[in-house]
Parts: C-alpha cells; sequence; structure tokens
C-alpha cells in the first residue's frame, strides 16, 4: 500500500511540475547555506518553487520579475532565492513588515500577494499547484498571526485595519 502510495504520489508530482522535481522540497545545498544564516531563534517553515515572484518598490511602477525562484518561509523572514546550486538572495523581508496577504488564482496559476509597507510581492505559482501553494499559504498566514494580533486585516481585500475603523480604508468594506 505505501508503495502504491508513493508510486501515485510521484505520479502527482509529475503532472503537477513536468521537471519531475517536488516543489515543495528546497535544494540541500540552499538548504544547508540558509541554515547557516539563520537566527538563534528562526526556523525554515516551508519553502515553494514559484513560476515567476515580482517584486514592486513603493510607487514605483517598475517590478523586477525572479523566474523560477525559491519563496522560503522561514518562521521570520519571507525570503526570494534564486533556483542554483547555493543561496543567492534576491529579496527578503521581515514578516512584521507585511500589511496584507491575498490568495488568488490567475489563469490556473495560485498567485500569493504581499504588501508592505514600501513595497509589494506577487507570488506566481506554477500552473496547477494548488496543493502547494494552498499549504504555503496556510503556512504564511500561521506565520503571520503574531504579526496580526492586535491589528486586523480586513476579510476581503487582505487590507490592514486600524483597530478603531469601522470600514476598510481601501475597499469600505464593513468590518
Ligand atoms: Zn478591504
Amino acid at each position: 500500500m505505501a508503495r502504491i502510495q508513493t508510486v501515485f504520489k510521484n505520479f502527482l508530482n509529475n503532472f503537477l511540475d513536468p521537471s519531475g522535481k517536488d516543489l515543495l522540497s528546497l535544494p540541500e545545498k540552499i538548504k544547508k547555506d540558509l541554515s547557516i544564516s539563520l537566527a538563534e531563534d528562526e526556523e525554515i517553515v516551508i519553502s515553494m518553487k514559484t513560476d515567476r515572484a515580482i517584486y514592486r518598490a513603493g510607487l514605483s511602477k517598475d517590478s523586477n520579475s525572479f523566474y523560477k525562484s525559491f519563496a522560503i518561509l522561514t518562521t521570520k523572514r519571507l525570503i526570494l532565492a534564486k533556483d542554483s546550486t547555493s543561496l543567492k538572495i534576491f529579496r527578503e523581508f521581515q514578516l512584521n513588515q507585511v500589511n496584507s496577504l491575498l490568495y488568488e488564482e490567475i489563469a490556473g496559476k495560485p498567485t500569493i500577494h504581499l504588501d508592505n509597507v514600501n513595497s509589494k510581492y506577487v507570488l506566481s505559482m506554477p500552473p496547477g499547484s494548488f496543493d502547494e501553494a494552498k499549504k504555503f499559504f496556510d503556512l504564511l498566514n500561521t506565520a503571520l498571526e503574531p504579526e496580526k494580533s492586535g491589528k486586523n486585516f480586513c476579510s476581503k481585500c487582505g487590507n490592514k485595519i486600524q483597530s478603531n475603523s469601522v470600514y476598510c480604508s481601501n475597499c469600505g468594506t464593513k468590518i
């Protein structure tokens, strides 16, 4: 039975990712390099290979795209790293900088939107990788919980809401 499950899992992984690699596994070398840079009370929670990660600074219309990079969630940070034989960080930020978090599906691609005080990130996951992306999103959402306590996030658009607000300042939904 276990073997059948393994075969089925491999089949699914191959189906989801033509390269045949598990989207949620981080290459050993990257993991090893990263473990050295972790703070004492910091751990890797989950990682996922993205199709495309987009970073936009502040009000700038220019954006940077990182293709096939890894999104790595630790207990403190979100890191975008190059798919490489060693750890090469494109971008990273502390989880306590996150203002809003949203999950949606765009043209068959699970997509995660993260807004910070002065930047925006869009993580476009590989087509069809709904199970993996949902798992990644759920853990990201959970990792943000300590940051969220004391703040409220709009249930419709994910915008951060001041504790005394009645309506969301972004989309107008009643809290
Ligand atoms: Zn809203």
